[in-house]
């Protein structure tokens, strides 16, 4: 071993201590064997591959997807002084020859693969003369068609590893559910992995969801009530709806850009970037946003659509508060949601099994919706993990939703199913219990069935309320063929027949959590007084030169936190800077001059 795992830490990431499992998986890939890691977004999964990278002989290849954002981590490690550079498509004929060159020398420790360039022979052929110290297989839910984001050359990584047989592997993912978890064991041959899984529990994030009844006025009251000035990203099915959504929000006085696979390369790049260096407030974005985006203080998660499952809900909403600090994870919801989902796939192309597996997700996440339950206990239950609640920072803890008797609604509503002859939906079976003569009823005849006008005593939003909770609690099914109609289920006939009671939940559209918060000591207005609070705002201004200057976003020089820590402790020597938590050896020769400056100045008044 060149240094030992923690000296290294702090050598070149300037952090004091290991956070749970990272030593305990360097150590066991440094002892040879192969390691299978699952942390949550944000936990520090890198210094995981990056220490062994540095302490061991011989360079570690880390294969990865996400090529956009390769040259972002290289740049990083090489702000840190670690040797490191990366191979994919974007690199020029004569840049990668270089690389390779780098490589062989034995100039480079670290070395970022796309898994196309990791498949060519002339690239296998590269590594029997290198024989790498190590394999890290980074977003490794990528070999599983369960996850999220199934990358068919993923399932070929390991005819490349298997040459290798003595090169340990370190497969990683924040994608926890159990059967992409099992896939992935599976399909990578991890057999004799040790595992390594952290809780999924993201204590910082408060979780929260309603009904959607106006959703852009809801957004905007959220935004303008609770984060008038904190960055968040906004997510939503369409293109179409990215586009006008940050348009209306920009009119409504909040600075929003979109985010979509529609956009040229080149817009979307400097969308993010704007995001990326708060030269813009809200990216409303579809999923094509997230993977590659590692802004720390994004400050709320809003879902104005419903995302396809817990896991895509896990990971997207993951992205808020990655620094440790209090975040929202805001949804509103409905059931033309879950109906539009569910028509998508169930036209698509995939097997039975391919839909079952889709439609139990969609289910999974309609019953979190629904919950009157602490929302992190279900969330976390979801991905296999005990927890028993309540955890105090979900809406259902703070503000237990109201219940009532629903019986006798239910079985209404589920006797309408009944006599339409289970094929239709919430809207139009809500039409018909409140006796409307739309176009529709008088099609069918609905007007002469006995249903017909026995539940004028409730609105609409509230037999739509009805029919989404009988959907979540199993007392209704979904028709699987295209017209997606409700069919009652084997427990519904215990209600019709007076067996078993339901309670509904009151539907609250707007509510504002009770706050329970406790400011953190790095909270941005928590600086006690207006000296520190203004010196933050001057290193990060600071910050952001050096960073156009590099062409890396911001945090790449520097986190917000040690800028907090900077401002709070006002070091005057090099070796005071040394102690501010993300400042080691090679940042703090390369800034710590201008920032300690910077400081100084500060303090005489310049
Ligand atoms: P992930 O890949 O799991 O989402 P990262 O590897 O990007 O997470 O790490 C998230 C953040 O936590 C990074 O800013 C990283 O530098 C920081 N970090 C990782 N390990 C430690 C540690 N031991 N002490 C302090 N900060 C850490
Ligand atoms: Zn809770």
């Amino acid at each position: 071993m060149k240094i030992e795992p923690l000296k290294a830490l702090k050598k070149y990431f300037g952090y004091d201590y290991f956070r749970e499992n990272q030593l305990e998986i360097i150590e066991t890939v440094l002892n040879g064997r192969d390691a299978f890691v699952l942390m949550p977004t944000g936990s520090g999964k890198s210094i995981c591959y990056q220490i062994p990278a540095i302490v061991s002989r011989g360079v570690c290849i880390v294969v990865s997807p996400l090529i956009a954002l390769m040259e972002d981590q290289v740049k990083g490690l090489n702000q840190n002084g670690v040797r490191g550079a990366y191979l994919n498509s974007t690199l020029s004929y004569q840049k990668a020859l270089e690389v390779q060159r780098r490589v062989a020398d034995g100039l480079l420790d670290i070395l970022y693969v796309a898994p196309e360039k990791l498949l060519t022979r002339n690239f296998q052929n590269f590594l029997t003369r290198i024989r790498p110290a190590l394999f890290a297989i980074d977003e490794a839910h990528c070999v599983s068609q369960w996850g999220h984001d199934f990358r068919p050359e993923y399932l070929r990584i390991n005819e490349v590893t298997a040459k290798f047989p003595d090169t340990p592997r370190m497969a990683l993912t924040a994608t926890a559910d159990d059967i992409t978890r099992k896939d992935i064991l599976e399909k990578l041959e991890l057999h004799h992995a040790q595992s390594f899984v952290s809780s999924f529990d993201r204590p910082n994030i408060c979780y929260r969801a309603q009904v959607k009844q106006g959703d852009k006025q809801q957004l905007l009251s959220f935004i303008r009530a609770e984060h008038p000035e904190n960055s968040g990203i906004v997510y939503v099915r369409t293109r179409k709806r990215s586009d006008s959504i940050a348009s209306w929000l920009s009119k409504q006085g909040v600075d929003a850009l979109s985010y979509h696979a529609g956009l040229s390369p080149e817009q979307r790049f400097e969308n993010q970037k704007r995001f990326q260096e708060n030269d813009t407030r809200v990216i409303v974005a579809t999923i094509a946003f997230g993977m590659g985006i590692d802004k720390p203080d994004v400050r709320f998660v809003a879902h104005l659509d419903m995302p396809s499952s817990m896991e895509a809900y896990y990971q997207e909403t993951g992205r808020a508060g990655r620094d440790g600090q209090p975040a929202d994870a805001w949804m509103v919801y409905s059931l033309a949601d879950v109906m539009a989902m569910r028509r998508i796939f169930e036209l698509s192309e995939g097997t039975d099994e391919f839909k079952h597996v889709l439609r139990k997700k969609l289910e999974a996440l309609l019953g979190y919706c629904e919950t009157v339950e602490c929302r992190r206990k279900l969330l976390l239950n979801y991905f296999g993990e005990k927890y028993d609640g309540p955890c105090r920072n979900c809406d259902s803890c703070r503000n237990p939703a109201e219940t009532w008797d629903g019986t006798v609604a239910a079985q209404k509503a589920l006797s309408s199913v009944y006599r339409t002859g289970q094929r239709f939906g919430a809207g139009h079976l809500a039409d018909v219990l409140m006796g409307k003569e739309t176009p529709q009823v008088q099609r069918w005849n609905h007007d002469c069935i006995k249903t017909y006008g026995v539940g004028r005593e409730l609105d609409k939003n509230t037999w739509m309320s009805v029919f989404r909770q009988l959907l979540s609690a199993g007392l209704l099914s979904v028709d699987m063929g295209r017209i997606a109609g409700l069919r009652l289920t084997d427990e519904s006939w215990k209600v019709l027949k007076g067996q078993q009671n339901v309670f509904f939940r009151k539907d609250s559209i707007y509510s504002k959590v009770k706050s329970t918060r406790q400011p953190s000591k790095t909270d941005k207005n928590v600086f006690e007084d207006e000296g520190s609070r203004r010196l933050f705002e001057k290193l990060r201004k600071l910050r952001l030169d050096i960073a156009r200057k590099l062409e890396v976003p911001p945090y790449v020089v520097f986190h917000d936190s040690s800028l907090k820590e900077m401002a709070l402790i006002k070091p005057a020597t090099t070796d005071n800077f040394l102690q501010i938590t993300g400042v080691g050896a090679s940042k703090a020769k390369r800034y710590g001059e201008v920032f300690l400056d910077c400081i100084r100045g500060d303090e005489t008044g310049g």
